[in-house]
């Protein structure tokens, strides 16, 4: 107390617990302190302790508020986020769910109005068929929109646990799925193999799968079983192809799903990525869309660190990109610092 001059100290005490002192010098006329100046500082110091015990409890209160009000805001921005995907899910659904619905309600309601009681078996067959088509319809725009939602839900991320997966499987099997439908087409649907063994990468082979699968679809879907091409001097038929192969490429696998189809209007490609969204040539092609399985594509390759993009030209075909990053690349150069630090530890003597 001599050294910091000091006269008087009195303790600043909360729930039996020393928070403060107050620290009087000598009175300025330099008396002696009284008692009741001992009486008045006491109860002082017991104001000031209440007064720093209510503003301590302000300040955690005001925290615990700007902590839930934050907490609150983060809730609101997500729910305006899910309210805008579902209008949008509900635009969609009136446009793109329609069309199969009203086909398949027009032709069960002919038949249970007996309007093709008197019809022959294969006319009668080919309305079945139809409803059949129209609920496989239902059944991938549905799975989309499912897909889509989940996404944007933002379900759907790649973690730093995500498993090693050989690539070329994955991409083997999006193709034998996607066999019967080539055949239905009747398009030759083509799978390189790649001539050497290929680095695995980091990924989930259920997404990926799909992302391949959505682009072989597609290429199958804007794809005629056949045309007609000019030549020097005569026309040629030649049949719908679409090819998918995978190869090490320096910036990593690079997948390619190409086909000599209907082809992308230049203005128009960049777009097609968005949900819902469809180029101009295609809806006469193909009424169905969903216009969501692009979108899908980009946001599994994303999700996966890769790139995603098109080439394409009208009435030629197009040639769909996934560039995906071999796994091991950072885990090798971890592997070559840990063998330097160790290099460098011996050099200089320590453990
Ligand atoms: P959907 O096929 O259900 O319309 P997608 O998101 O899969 O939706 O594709 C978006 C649009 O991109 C298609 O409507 C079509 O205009 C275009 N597109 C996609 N793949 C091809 C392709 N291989 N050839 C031509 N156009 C394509």
């Amino acid at each position: 107390m001599k050294r910091i001059e000091a006269s008087l100290c009195l303790p600043l005490i909360i729930k039996n617990k020393l928070i403060g002192i107050i620290v009087l010098g000598e009175k300025i006329s330099k008396d002696a302190y009284t008692k009741e100046d001992f009486d008045l500082l006491a109860t002082l110091s017991n104001q000031a302790s209440v007064a720093i015990e209510n503003a301590s409890l302000y300040n955690n209160m005001e925290e615990i508020v700007d902590s839930q009000t934050k907490d609150i805001k983060d809730k609101n921005i997500r729910l305006e986020k899910l309210l805008k995907v579902q209008s949008e899910f509900l635009d969609i659904s009136s446009h793109q769910l329609r069309t199969p619905v009203s086909v398949i309600k027009g032709v069960t309601t002919m038949m249970l109005e007996g309007d093709m009681d008197n019809l022959p078996k294969e006319k009668k067959n080919k309305f079945l068929q139809a409803i059949a088509d129209k609920s496989v319809k239902l059944e991938n725009i549905i799975n989309d929109i499912l897909s889509a939602s989940e996404f944007d839900s933002a379900k759907f991320a790649i973690k730093a646990n995500t498993p090693q997966i050989p690539i070329e499987k994955v991409i083997e099997d999006a193709v034998k799925s996607s066999k019967l439908e080539a055949e239905q087409r009747n398009i030759d649907l083509i799978w390189q193999k790649p001539l050497k063994p290929l680095p695995e990468i980091r990924g989930e082979s259920r997404y990926l799968e799909q992302a391949v699968g959505n682009l072989i679809s597609n290429a199958l879907k804007y794809t005629p079983s056949t045309k007609m091409v000019k030549e020097a001097r005569a026309q040629r038929e030649i049949k719908g192809v679409v090819k998918v192969e995978v190869s090490k490429d320096k910036d990593g696998i690079l997948v390619k799903v190409s086909d000599n189809g209907i082809g992308i209007p230049q203005d128009e490609v960049k777009k097609l990525f968005a949900k819902f969204a469809r180029a101009s040539n295609a809806t006469a092609m193909y009424t169905d869309g969903s216009g969501l399985g692009l979108f899908i594509v980009k946001e599994i390759i994303d999700g996966h660190k890769g790139k995603v993009w098109v080439e394409s030209e009208i009435d030629k075909g197009s040639t769909f990109y996934i560039l995906l990053p071999v796994a091991g690349k950072v885990d090798a150069i971890g592997s070559i610092i840990k063998e330097e630090v160790k290099v460098y530890n011996r050099y200089y003597g320590k453990k």
